[in-house]
Protein backbone atom coordinates (compact mmCIF):
# COMPACT_ATOMS: atom_id res chain seq x y z
CA UNK A 1 0.00 0.00 0.00
CA UNK A 2 1.75 3.40 -1.15
CA UNK A 3 0.58 5.09 1.61
CA UNK A 4 1.85 8.84 1.64
CA UNK A 5 2.32 9.40 5.21
CA UNK A 6 4.54 6.95 7.09
CA UNK A 7 1.78 5.70 9.36
CA UNK A 8 3.90 2.52 10.12
CA UNK A 9 5.86 4.40 13.29
CA UNK A 10 2.95 5.56 14.57
CA UNK A 11 0.94 2.60 14.50
CA UNK A 12 3.72 1.08 16.48
CA UNK A 13 3.69 3.66 18.91
CA UNK A 14 -0.52 3.79 19.17
CA UNK A 15 0.47 0.06 20.86
CA UNK A 16 0.01 -2.45 17.63
CA UNK A 17 2.52 -5.46 17.68
CA UNK A 18 4.90 -6.62 16.02
CA UNK A 19 2.70 -9.21 15.02
CA UNK A 20 -0.17 -7.43 13.87
CA UNK A 21 2.38 -4.68 12.19
CA UNK A 22 3.69 -7.89 10.38
CA UNK A 23 0.32 -9.32 9.65
CA UNK A 24 -0.85 -5.38 8.44
CA UNK A 25 2.33 -5.56 6.01
CA UNK A 26 0.76 -8.83 4.88
CA UNK A 27 -2.56 -7.75 4.22
CA UNK A 28 -1.14 -4.58 2.51
CA UNK A 29 0.86 -6.61 -0.03
CA UNK A 30 -2.12 -8.92 -0.77
CA UNK A 31 -4.53 -6.37 -1.56
CA UNK A 32 -2.63 -3.98 -3.46
CA UNK A 33 -1.14 -7.16 -5.56
CA UNK A 34 -4.14 -8.93 -6.51
CA UNK A 35 -7.40 -6.88 -5.16
CA UNK A 36 -6.37 -2.98 -6.73
CA UNK A 37 -5.52 -4.25 -10.28
CA UNK A 38 -8.86 -5.64 -10.66
CA UNK A 39 -10.87 -2.49 -8.33
CA UNK A 40 -11.63 -0.22 -11.69
CA UNK A 41 -13.07 -3.74 -13.32
CA UNK A 42 -14.87 -4.91 -10.78
CA UNK A 43 -16.63 -1.10 -10.09
CA UNK A 44 -17.84 -1.36 -14.23
CA UNK A 45 -18.67 -4.61 -14.49
CA UNK A 46 -20.48 -4.98 -11.08
CA UNK A 47 -18.71 -8.28 -10.33
CA UNK A 48 -16.17 -9.94 -8.44
CA UNK A 49 -14.22 -12.53 -10.83
CA UNK A 50 -14.23 -16.18 -9.25
CA UNK A 51 -10.21 -16.32 -9.62
CA UNK A 52 -10.31 -13.70 -6.67
CA UNK A 53 -12.36 -14.99 -5.04
CA UNK A 54 -10.61 -17.94 -4.75
CA UNK A 55 -7.29 -16.51 -3.92
CA UNK A 56 -8.68 -13.90 -0.94
CA UNK A 57 -10.36 -17.86 -0.19
CA UNK A 58 -6.36 -18.99 -0.53
CA UNK A 59 -4.99 -16.38 1.47
CA UNK A 60 -6.56 -16.64 4.41
CA UNK A 61 -9.21 -14.02 4.18
CA UNK A 62 -12.42 -15.76 4.76
CA UNK A 63 -11.08 -17.15 8.02
CA UNK A 64 -13.35 -16.11 11.32
CA UNK A 65 -11.66 -15.34 14.61
CA UNK A 66 -11.85 -18.78 15.73
CA UNK A 67 -9.18 -19.69 13.52
CA UNK A 68 -6.47 -16.98 14.97
CA UNK A 69 -4.25 -18.38 17.52
CA UNK A 70 -5.07 -16.32 19.93
CA UNK A 71 -7.75 -14.63 17.87
CA UNK A 72 -7.15 -11.00 17.47
CA UNK A 73 -10.17 -8.36 16.39
CA UNK A 74 -7.10 -5.96 15.70
CA UNK A 75 -5.20 -7.61 13.19
CA UNK A 76 -8.93 -8.86 11.63
CA UNK A 77 -9.60 -5.30 11.57
CA UNK A 78 -6.57 -4.16 9.86
CA UNK A 79 -7.45 -6.87 7.27
CA UNK A 80 -10.63 -5.11 6.41
CA UNK A 81 -8.74 -1.88 6.30
CA UNK A 82 -6.39 -3.20 3.93
CA UNK A 83 -8.85 -4.66 1.07
CA UNK A 84 -11.42 -1.53 1.50
CA UNK A 85 -8.03 0.66 0.52
CA UNK A 86 -7.97 -1.67 -2.82
CA UNK A 87 -11.35 -2.13 -3.22
CA UNK A 88 -14.46 -1.51 -1.21
CA UNK A 89 -16.63 -4.16 -2.89
CA UNK A 90 -13.89 -7.12 -2.15
CA UNK A 91 -13.85 -6.06 1.84
CA UNK A 92 -17.94 -5.95 1.78
CA UNK A 93 -17.92 -9.87 0.12
CA UNK A 94 -15.78 -10.69 3.24
CA UNK A 95 -17.61 -8.65 5.63
CA UNK A 96 -20.47 -10.20 4.70
CA UNK A 97 -18.98 -13.71 4.91
CA UNK A 98 -17.33 -13.15 8.09
CA UNK A 99 -20.32 -11.98 9.77
CA UNK A 100 -22.44 -15.10 9.02
CA UNK A 101 -19.32 -16.88 9.99
CA UNK A 102 -19.20 -15.23 13.49
CA UNK A 103 -22.88 -15.99 14.08
CA UNK A 104 -22.28 -19.24 13.17
CA UNK A 105 -19.10 -19.53 15.85
CA UNK A 106 -21.19 -18.13 18.38
CA UNK A 107 -24.56 -19.25 18.14
CA UNK A 108 -24.17 -22.83 16.15
CA UNK A 109 -24.51 -26.25 18.51
CA UNK A 110 -20.74 -27.91 18.09
CA UNK A 111 -22.51 -29.97 15.28
CA UNK A 112 -23.59 -27.15 12.95
CA UNK A 113 -19.94 -25.61 13.74
CA UNK A 114 -17.94 -28.23 12.82
CA UNK A 115 -20.29 -28.95 9.45
CA UNK A 116 -20.45 -25.40 8.34
CA UNK A 117 -17.59 -23.15 9.68
CA UNK A 118 -14.29 -25.16 7.67
CA UNK A 119 -16.25 -25.14 4.61
CA UNK A 120 -16.91 -21.33 4.99
CA UNK A 121 -13.26 -20.78 6.11
CA UNK A 122 -11.75 -22.42 3.04
CA UNK A 123 -13.96 -20.34 0.79
CA UNK A 124 -15.94 -23.73 -0.57
CA UNK A 125 -18.95 -22.24 0.42
CA UNK A 126 -19.63 -18.38 0.46
CA UNK A 127 -21.97 -17.46 2.81
CA UNK A 128 -24.29 -13.85 3.24
CA UNK A 129 -26.63 -12.29 5.58
CA UNK A 130 -30.48 -11.90 4.36
CA UNK A 131 -32.37 -9.54 7.03
CA UNK A 132 -33.77 -6.61 4.85
CA UNK A 133 -37.07 -7.00 2.65
CA UNK A 134 -39.29 -4.70 0.19
CA UNK A 135 -41.01 -3.49 3.20
CA UNK A 136 -38.71 -3.66 6.33
CA UNK A 137 -35.19 -1.85 6.29
CA UNK A 138 -33.75 -0.41 9.56
CA UNK A 139 -37.30 -1.64 11.87
CA UNK A 140 -35.41 -5.01 11.28
CA UNK A 141 -37.29 -6.70 14.44
CA UNK A 142 -39.80 -6.55 11.98
CA UNK A 143 -39.09 -8.63 9.39
CA UNK A 144 -42.65 -10.67 7.65
CA UNK A 145 -40.33 -13.54 5.85
CA UNK A 146 -42.46 -16.47 7.81
CA UNK A 147 -41.12 -19.85 9.38
CA UNK A 148 -43.17 -23.07 10.47
CA UNK A 149 -42.32 -26.17 11.51
CA UNK A 150 -43.69 -28.63 8.99
CA UNK A 151 -42.16 -32.35 9.08
CA UNK A 152 -38.50 -32.43 9.48
CA UNK A 153 -37.85 -29.39 9.22
CA UNK A 154 -39.03 -25.34 8.94
CA UNK A 155 -41.06 -23.94 5.54
CA UNK A 156 -40.00 -20.45 5.09
CA UNK A 157 -41.72 -17.67 3.00
CA UNK A 158 -41.26 -14.54 1.88
CA UNK A 159 -38.70 -11.97 0.28
CA UNK A 160 -35.22 -10.62 1.03
CA UNK A 161 -34.28 -7.44 -0.47
CA UNK A 162 -30.43 -5.88 -1.39
CA UNK A 163 -28.20 -9.24 -0.20
CA UNK A 164 -24.77 -8.46 -0.42
CA UNK A 165 -23.08 -11.48 -2.56
CA UNK A 166 -26.77 -13.11 -3.01
CA UNK A 167 -25.49 -13.77 -6.92
CA UNK A 168 -22.87 -16.02 -5.47
CA UNK A 169 -22.97 -17.05 -1.90
CA UNK A 170 -23.80 -20.79 -1.12
CA UNK A 171 -25.42 -20.00 1.86
CA UNK A 172 -27.91 -17.82 3.46
CA UNK A 173 -28.65 -16.69 7.27
CA UNK A 174 -31.86 -15.80 6.92
CA UNK A 175 -33.77 -14.07 9.36
CA UNK A 176 -37.53 -15.15 9.47
CA UNK A 177 -40.57 -14.89 11.90
CA UNK A 178 -41.50 -18.08 13.55
CA UNK A 179 -45.13 -17.97 15.81
CA UNK A 180 -42.96 -18.27 19.44
CA UNK A 181 -40.52 -14.91 17.13
CA UNK A 182 -37.59 -14.26 15.00
CA UNK A 183 -34.97 -16.85 14.03
CA UNK A 184 -32.55 -17.44 11.89
CA UNK A 185 -32.36 -20.40 9.16
CA UNK A 186 -29.36 -21.51 7.20
CA UNK A 187 -30.89 -21.99 3.53
CA UNK A 188 -28.12 -23.51 1.37
CA UNK A 189 -28.73 -22.06 -2.70
CA UNK A 190 -30.29 -25.06 -3.56
CA UNK A 191 -33.00 -24.79 -1.20
CA UNK A 192 -36.38 -26.20 -3.23
CA UNK A 193 -37.97 -23.19 -3.34
CA UNK A 194 -35.29 -20.20 -3.11
CA UNK A 195 -35.40 -18.29 -6.28
CA UNK A 196 -32.26 -15.50 -6.72
CA UNK A 197 -32.71 -12.88 -8.69
CA UNK A 198 -29.65 -10.34 -8.90
CA UNK A 199 -29.97 -6.53 -8.64
CA UNK A 200 -28.04 -4.46 -10.86
CA UNK A 201 -27.10 -0.86 -11.52
CA UNK A 202 -25.89 0.05 -8.07
CA UNK A 203 -24.46 3.58 -7.06
CA UNK A 204 -21.59 2.51 -5.36
CA UNK A 205 -19.76 -1.17 -3.72
CA UNK A 206 -21.27 -1.91 -6.96
CA UNK A 207 -19.07 -5.30 -6.98
CA UNK A 208 -21.44 -6.16 -3.98
CA UNK A 209 -23.18 -8.27 -6.56
CA UNK A 210 -26.36 -7.89 -4.53
CA UNK A 211 -29.81 -9.81 -5.28
CA UNK A 212 -33.15 -10.11 -3.85
CA UNK A 213 -34.23 -13.87 -2.55
CA UNK A 214 -38.01 -15.09 -3.22
CA UNK A 215 -38.68 -17.75 -0.59
CA UNK A 216 -41.73 -19.75 -1.71
CA UNK A 217 -42.50 -22.87 0.50
CA UNK A 218 -38.88 -23.31 1.07
CA UNK A 219 -37.65 -26.29 2.87
CA UNK A 220 -34.88 -26.48 5.18
CA UNK A 221 -34.08 -29.19 7.83
CA UNK A 222 -34.56 -28.77 11.45
CA UNK A 223 -31.22 -28.79 11.83
CA UNK A 224 -30.96 -25.34 9.79
CA UNK A 225 -32.17 -23.83 12.96
CA UNK A 226 -29.00 -21.44 14.22
CA UNK A 227 -29.86 -20.37 17.67
CA UNK A 228 -32.91 -20.32 19.72
CA UNK A 229 -36.49 -19.43 18.13
CA UNK A 230 -37.03 -16.62 20.06
CA UNK A 231 -33.26 -15.20 19.96
CA UNK A 232 -33.01 -14.88 16.01
CA UNK A 233 -33.00 -11.01 15.97
CA UNK A 234 -32.00 -10.18 19.77
CA UNK A 235 -28.50 -12.54 19.56
CA UNK A 236 -27.84 -14.58 15.94
CA UNK A 237 -28.28 -11.06 13.99
CA UNK A 238 -26.98 -8.99 16.66
CA UNK A 239 -23.96 -10.82 16.55
CA UNK A 240 -23.41 -10.94 13.07
CA UNK A 241 -24.55 -7.03 13.01
CA UNK A 242 -21.92 -6.41 15.82
CA UNK A 243 -19.04 -8.37 14.22
CA UNK A 244 -19.98 -5.99 10.68
CA UNK A 245 -19.98 -2.75 12.11
CA UNK A 246 -16.50 -2.98 13.18
CA UNK A 247 -15.35 -4.45 9.99
CA UNK A 248 -17.16 -2.02 8.58
CA UNK A 249 -16.01 1.24 10.48
CA UNK A 250 -12.16 -0.58 9.46
CA UNK A 251 -13.39 -0.53 5.67
CA UNK A 252 -14.29 3.22 6.01
CA UNK A 253 -10.53 4.10 7.48
CA UNK A 254 -9.19 2.11 4.36
CA UNK A 255 -11.16 3.62 1.55
CA UNK A 256 -10.72 7.06 3.86
CA UNK A 257 -6.83 6.52 3.71
CA UNK A 258 -7.23 5.79 -0.47
CA UNK A 259 -8.74 8.62 -0.53
CA UNK A 260 -6.26 10.95 1.21
CA UNK A 261 -3.00 9.34 -0.66
CA UNK A 262 -4.79 10.52 -3.63
CA UNK A 263 -5.29 13.91 -2.55
CA UNK A 264 -1.72 14.58 -1.38
CA UNK A 265 -0.19 13.13 -4.26
CA UNK A 266 -2.26 15.51 -6.44
CA UNK A 267 -2.00 18.37 -4.24
CA UNK A 268 1.70 18.28 -4.52
CA UNK A 269 1.42 17.55 -7.94
CA UNK A 270 -0.76 19.84 -9.77
CA UNK A 271 -0.37 23.50 -9.95
CA UNK A 272 -1.96 26.75 -9.89
CA UNK A 273 -1.05 30.64 -9.94
CA UNK A 274 2.61 29.42 -10.35
CA UNK A 275 2.33 27.12 -6.89
CA UNK A 276 1.51 23.63 -6.55
CA UNK A 277 -2.02 23.44 -4.88
CA UNK A 278 -0.83 22.34 -1.68
CA UNK A 279 0.69 25.45 -0.12
CA UNK A 280 -2.61 27.58 -0.95
CA UNK A 281 -3.82 27.80 3.11
CA UNK A 282 -7.15 26.64 1.72
CA UNK A 283 -6.12 23.80 0.61
CA UNK A 284 -3.81 23.11 3.50
CA UNK A 285 -7.06 22.94 5.47
CA UNK A 286 -9.30 20.81 3.49
CA UNK A 287 -5.94 18.28 3.68
CA UNK A 288 -5.46 18.87 7.94
CA UNK A 289 -9.45 18.23 8.16
CA UNK A 290 -9.03 15.08 5.87
CA UNK A 291 -6.41 13.43 7.89
CA UNK A 292 -7.53 14.50 11.45
CA UNK A 293 -10.93 12.75 10.41
CA UNK A 294 -9.18 9.73 9.49
CA UNK A 295 -6.86 9.64 12.15
CA UNK A 296 -9.74 9.58 14.58
CA UNK A 297 -11.98 7.06 12.60
CA UNK A 298 -8.60 4.80 12.81
CA UNK A 299 -8.10 5.41 16.43
CA UNK A 300 -12.57 4.55 17.07
CA UNK A 301 -11.69 1.14 15.08
CA UNK A 302 -8.42 0.52 17.50
CA UNK A 303 -10.79 1.12 20.71
CA UNK A 304 -13.72 -1.36 19.11
CA UNK A 305 -11.94 -3.84 18.35
CA UNK A 306 -9.91 -3.69 21.95
CA UNK A 307 -13.43 -4.01 23.78
CA UNK A 308 -14.25 -7.19 21.18
CA UNK A 309 -11.06 -8.54 22.51
CA UNK A 310 -12.04 -8.12 26.07
CA UNK A 311 -14.98 -10.07 25.55
CA UNK A 312 -17.47 -7.21 27.22
CA UNK A 313 -20.28 -7.81 24.66
CA UNK A 314 -22.71 -4.49 25.58
CA UNK A 315 -19.93 -2.83 25.19
CA UNK A 316 -18.57 -3.97 22.27
CA UNK A 317 -21.78 -3.49 20.85
CA UNK A 318 -21.65 0.47 21.87
CA UNK A 319 -18.01 0.97 20.86
CA UNK A 320 -19.08 -0.69 17.36
CA UNK A 321 -21.84 1.35 16.90
CA UNK A 322 -19.68 4.64 17.74
CA UNK A 323 -16.82 3.43 15.46
CA UNK A 324 -19.32 2.54 12.65
CA UNK A 325 -20.94 6.17 13.23
CA UNK A 326 -18.06 8.24 13.11
CA UNK A 327 -16.00 5.97 10.56
CA UNK A 328 -19.04 6.44 7.54
CA UNK A 329 -20.10 10.09 7.70
CA UNK A 330 -16.47 11.68 8.37
CA UNK A 331 -15.93 8.91 5.13
CA UNK A 332 -18.35 10.61 3.11
CA UNK A 333 -16.78 14.03 3.99
CA UNK A 334 -12.94 12.96 3.44
CA UNK A 335 -14.04 11.42 -0.18
CA UNK A 336 -16.07 14.68 -0.91
CA UNK A 337 -12.98 16.37 0.27
CA UNK A 338 -10.79 14.10 -1.94
CA UNK A 339 -12.92 14.87 -4.78
CA UNK A 340 -13.28 18.33 -5.11
CA UNK A 341 -9.29 18.83 -4.42
CA UNK A 342 -8.89 16.99 -7.82
CA UNK A 343 -11.11 19.37 -9.48
CA UNK A 344 -12.35 18.13 -13.22
CA UNK A 345 -10.11 15.32 -12.60
CA UNK A 346 -12.26 14.03 -9.96
CA UNK A 347 -15.23 13.33 -11.63
CA UNK A 348 -13.27 11.47 -14.85
CA UNK A 349 -12.66 7.60 -15.05
CA UNK A 350 -8.90 8.71 -15.03
CA UNK A 351 -9.11 8.12 -11.07
CA UNK A 352 -10.44 6.29 -8.64
CA UNK A 353 -12.13 9.41 -6.25
CA UNK A 354 -15.27 9.15 -8.02
CA UNK A 355 -15.85 5.50 -7.00
CA UNK A 356 -14.63 6.31 -3.63
CA UNK A 357 -17.15 9.13 -3.66
CA UNK A 358 -19.74 6.42 -4.34
CA UNK A 359 -18.41 3.76 -2.52
CA UNK A 360 -18.24 6.32 0.32
CA UNK A 361 -22.35 7.52 0.22
CA UNK A 362 -23.20 3.24 0.61
CA UNK A 363 -21.30 3.08 3.98
CA UNK A 364 -23.20 5.48 5.96
CA UNK A 365 -26.23 3.00 4.62
CA UNK A 366 -25.17 -0.36 5.75
CA UNK A 367 -24.94 -2.39 9.11
CA UNK A 368 -27.59 0.59 10.60
CA UNK A 369 -28.02 3.59 9.05
CA UNK A 370 -26.69 6.76 10.34
CA UNK A 371 -29.30 7.58 12.32
CA UNK A 372 -30.11 4.30 13.28
CA UNK A 373 -27.20 4.77 14.74
CA UNK A 374 -27.37 8.00 15.79
CA UNK A 375 -30.17 6.89 17.96
CA UNK A 376 -28.87 3.97 19.29
CA UNK A 377 -26.00 5.38 20.59
CA UNK A 378 -27.77 7.95 22.36
CA UNK A 379 -30.08 5.39 23.69
CA UNK A 380 -27.66 3.41 25.14
CA UNK A 381 -25.89 6.37 26.79
CA UNK A 382 -28.59 7.51 28.62
CA UNK A 383 -29.67 4.02 29.61
CA UNK A 384 -25.74 3.65 31.15
CA UNK A 385 -26.51 7.58 32.76
CA UNK A 386 -29.52 6.13 34.51
CA UNK A 387 -27.69 2.74 35.76
CA UNK A 388 -24.88 4.81 36.82
CA UNK A 389 -26.98 7.38 38.60
CA UNK A 390 -29.24 4.35 40.42
CA UNK A 391 -25.73 2.61 41.53
CA UNK A 392 -24.53 6.06 42.89
CA UNK A 393 -27.39 6.59 44.42
CA UNK A 394 -27.30 2.97 46.04
CA UNK A 395 -23.56 3.83 46.88
CA UNK A 396 -24.94 7.48 48.23
CA UNK A 397 -27.28 5.41 50.76
CA UNK A 398 -25.22 3.03 51.65
CA UNK A 399 -22.61 5.37 53.24
CA UNK A 400 -24.87 7.77 54.90
CA UNK A 401 -26.60 4.48 56.33
CA UNK A 402 -23.38 3.21 57.67
CA UNK A 403 -22.58 7.28 59.14
CA UNK A 404 -25.54 6.61 60.69
CA UNK A 405 -24.78 3.55 62.45
C1 LIG B 1 -25.19 -1.81 -0.99
C2 LIG B 1 -26.12 -2.38 0.01
C3 LIG B 1 -25.84 -3.63 0.54
C4 LIG B 1 -26.73 -4.20 1.46
N1 LIG B 1 -26.46 -5.47 1.93
C5 LIG B 1 -27.35 -6.06 2.75
C6 LIG B 1 -27.15 -7.41 3.18
O1 LIG B 1 -26.17 -8.06 2.85
N2 LIG B 1 -28.11 -7.98 3.96
C7 LIG B 1 -29.22 -7.31 4.37
O2 LIG B 1 -30.03 -7.88 5.08
N3 LIG B 1 -29.41 -6.02 3.98
C8 LIG B 1 -28.52 -5.38 3.19
N4 LIG B 1 -28.72 -4.09 2.79
C9 LIG B 1 -29.88 -3.37 3.25
C10 LIG B 1 -29.55 -2.35 4.33
O3 LIG B 1 -29.26 -3.02 5.53
C11 LIG B 1 -30.76 -1.43 4.45
O4 LIG B 1 -30.75 -0.63 3.29
C12 LIG B 1 -30.72 -0.57 5.69
O5 LIG B 1 -30.96 -1.35 6.82
C13 LIG B 1 -31.77 0.56 5.63
O6 LIG B 1 -33.01 0.04 5.30
P1 LIG B 1 -33.84 0.71 4.10
O7 LIG B 1 -32.95 0.85 2.94
O8 LIG B 1 -35.07 -0.07 3.94
O9 LIG B 1 -34.17 2.17 4.61
P2 LIG B 1 -35.35 2.57 5.63
O10 LIG B 1 -35.27 1.75 6.87
O11 LIG B 1 -36.63 2.61 4.90
O12 LIG B 1 -34.89 4.03 6.00
C14 LIG B 1 -35.07 5.14 5.10
C15 LIG B 1 -34.54 6.39 5.79
O13 LIG B 1 -35.26 6.62 6.99
C16 LIG B 1 -34.37 6.67 8.10
N5 LIG B 1 -34.99 6.06 9.28
C17 LIG B 1 -35.62 4.86 9.36
N6 LIG B 1 -36.04 4.63 10.61
C18 LIG B 1 -35.67 5.71 11.35
C19 LIG B 1 -35.79 6.08 12.72
N7 LIG B 1 -36.40 5.29 13.62
N8 LIG B 1 -35.28 7.27 13.12
C20 LIG B 1 -34.66 8.09 12.23
N9 LIG B 1 -34.50 7.80 10.92
C21 LIG B 1 -35.00 6.62 10.49
C22 LIG B 1 -33.14 5.88 7.67
O14 LIG B 1 -31.98 6.28 8.38
C23 LIG B 1 -33.07 6.24 6.21
O15 LIG B 1 -32.42 7.47 6.06
C24 LIG B 1 -27.86 -3.49 1.88
C25 LIG B 1 -28.10 -2.21 1.36
C26 LIG B 1 -27.26 -1.67 0.44
C27 LIG B 1 -27.56 -0.31 -0.10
Amino acid sequence: MSTVRPKGVSRRELGLSARQLALEAEYQAFAMQEVAPLAEQIDRTEEIPRPLVDRLASAGMLRGAAFDEPPDPIAHGLRHEALAYASASVEGLVNVHLMVTEALERWGTALQRRRWVPELATGARLAALAITEPEVGSDASSVRTRARAAGRGYVLDGRKKWITCGQIADVFLVLARCEEGPATFLVPRDAPGLRIEPIRGLLGCRGYMLAELHLDSCAVPADHLLGAVGAGFSHVATTALCAGRVNLAWACVGVGQACLDAALRHAGERRQFGHAIEDFELVQRILTRMIARIDAAFLLCLRASHERASGGAAAASMEAAIAKYFASTTLTRVASDALQLHGALGCSAEVPLQRYFRDAKIMELIEGTTQILETMIARQASSRARVASALGACAGNGREQSASL
